[in-house]
């Protein structure tokens, strides 16, 4: 079997060492597009580098011999997901999408969600001055036009222009912890965060510290999924359906590796 992983998160990093580690003799491949200078690299064969298109993808899946691709790129790169759609049903390729949980707002929590980051910069003035900005680096340009709030952007590589006028960039990775999240708020006296709906746990601990300081936090909105293609939630899963597609078994069951 090879395997090929649209990466980019934790989640496909975690899939492609649970491949790996239950079914050593199948060839696992994870592809990144390289937007990141120094990415996590997951266990397995990696390349780097858009495919040109559906078309390139459905290209690369008949020439590399693929026979499962999952799609466990983050929940906001929508543009590759539907790649994914239309290059495996072109290549006659099984496909299978692994997306974490959108985050659920609890008690006490202040959210105002929106559809768009162009909705999030329109709606930022009228709940706060001074933004805590964790949309990714290629969010940012969104919000140049905002003059009237100081932004905090913290990204993993320095985000290119243009930029709000007063900006202050914060580089740095997750998972990050709620002490230093509740640290980061007083110490830039933020009040108003900024957010897409991410979902998972490396990331969420700003959310609890925007709870606790009573700070208002705009949720930007998934975009629409494909209904078409079959999606799950965790790397179990994953295993499991990987497990019915291959003649040999279920990787989970028989070395209960996940
Ligand atoms: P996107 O808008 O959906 O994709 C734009 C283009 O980038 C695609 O058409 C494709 O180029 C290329 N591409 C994207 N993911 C790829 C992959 N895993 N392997 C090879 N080519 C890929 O994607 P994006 O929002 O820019 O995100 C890029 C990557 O960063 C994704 O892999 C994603 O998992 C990761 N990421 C994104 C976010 C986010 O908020 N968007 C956050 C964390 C991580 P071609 O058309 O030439 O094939």
């Amino acid at each position: 079997m090879h395997v090929l992983i649209l990466g980019g998160t934790t989640e496909a990093r975690r899939l492609a060492q649970a491949v790996c580690d239950a079914r050593p003799e199948w060839r696992v491949t994870t592809s990144l597009a390289g937007r990141v200078a120094r990415p996590l690299l997951p266990v397995g064969e990696v390349r780097t580098g858009g495919f040109g298109g559906a078309d390139g993808l459905a290209r690369a899946l008949r020439e590399l011999h693929v026979d499962a691709l999952i799609d466990a790129t983050h929940p906001f790169a929508g543009t590759i997901s539907f790649h994914a759609a239309t290059a495996a049903t072109e290549a006659h390729v099984p496909l299978l999408a692994l997306r974490r949980p959108g985050w659920v707002p609890t008690e006490g929590d202040n959210w105002h969600r929106v559809a768009s980051l162009e909705d999030a910069a329109t709606s930022l003035p009228a709940l706060g001055r001074r933004a805590f900005l964790t949309v990714g680096r290629q969010g940012v340009p969104a919000f140049a036009s905002v003059d009237d709030v100081f932004f905090l952007v913290r990204a993993v590589d320095p985000p290119e222009p243009p930029l709000p006028g007063h900006t202050q960039v914060l580089l740095s990775r997750g998972p990050f912890t709620l002490e230093d999240e509740r640290a980061l708020l007083q110490e830039h006296q933020i009040d108003v965060l900024v957010t897409k709906d991410a979902g998972g746990s490396a990331t969420s601990a700003k959310l609890v510290a925007a709870r606790e300081a009573g700070i208002p936090v705009i949720v930007v909105e998934r975009p629409p999924v494909l209904a078409s293609v079959q999606r799950v939630g965790s790397v179990a899963e994953v295993m499991d359906w990987l497990g019915q597609l291959s003649p040999w078994g279920s990787p989970r069951t028989e070395s209960g590796g996940v």
